[in-house]
């Protein structure tokens, strides 16, 4: 396990309605009422933002959307800009989520340019990546994952380096209830680790979180979070269930 503060962030994807999410929102901070040993966010839709930063007011819990754009305003149409999500009362924000990329046409080059538009307006991001089955299959997940990772990094400075979180989420593990075994997520986060270490410094590399995403549940969470490069969770579906969601915030503390 290492010292880095634990952050578990919330993706609720395209679930709830403005009172649904206020609603889950609500009883997540009741179930964490009192909690300090982690970092905890939760990523509703971008309509959502307002209802539940107004819930989450005065909490610890705090506030992601789940994508941006890099320009700041102008028109293009369907578009959110960093400037508005932090207005609406955003820290962090998803890029590069599988589901955008799978979906939504994203490119690693996309990916890059909304990270680096992220920590220009104050935003973190939390930047994903990861493998698909075929790719790893192939014997080519460490490749992949170097190549996403040089893109989302390659304008992002020593100084906003803090300012990152790394989700490695492989896309075989994303909503299938398969999740990554400990071992295969920590060889993964270690890889990672050592190419931050390339670009900016071992030091530097160490405080950079890195997530693990995939089926994580309660019952898997503590054995994930173990792992000596595994500094937190990116939670999908379980992240739906207040009472899920808290138990998994609450493995933090081993
Ligand atoms: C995710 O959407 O980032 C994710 C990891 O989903 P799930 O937990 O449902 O696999």
């Amino acid at each position: 396990m290492s010292n880095r503060r634990r952050f578990i962030a919330g993706n609720w994807k395209m679930n709830k309605t403005i009172p649904e999410s206020r609603s889950l929102a609500e009883k997540v901070r009741e179930a964490l009422d009192g909690f300090d040993a982690a970092d905890v966010a939760v990523c509703p839709t971008f309509v959502a933002l307002a209802a539940v930063a107004d819930a989450l007011r005065g909490s610890r819990i705090a506030l992601g959307a789940q994508n941006l754009y890099w320009k700041e305003s102008g028109a293009f149409t369907g578009e959110v800009s960093g400037p508005m999500l932090v207005a609406a009362g955003c820290k962090y924000v998803i890029v590069g989520h599988s589901e955008r990329r799978q979906y939504f046409g994203e490119t690693d080059e996309s990916v890059g340019r909304r990270a680096t538009a992220a920590l220009a307006c104050g935003l973190y991001p939390i930047i994903c990546l990861g493998e698909t089955l075929d790719e790893r299959k192939k014997g080519v997940t460490f490749e992949v994952v170097k190549r996403q990772m040089g893109s989302a990094f390659s304008a992002i400075g020593p100084d906003a380096i803090g300012q990152v979180t790394v989700a490695y989420e492989p896309v075989w593990a994303i909503g299938t209830g398969v999740n990554a075994t400990p071992e295969q997520a920590q060889e993964v986060h270690r890889f990672l680790r050592g190419l931050l270490a390339d670009k900016y410094g071992a030091a530097a590399a160490e405080t950079v979180r890195i997530q693990y995403g995939g089926s994580v549940k309660p019952d898997n969470a503590r054995e994930l979070l173990a792992q000596p490069d595994i500094d937190g969770a990116l939670v999908g579906g379980a992240s739906l269930k207040a009472e899920d969601f808290a138990a998994i915030v609450r493995s933090c503390t081993a």
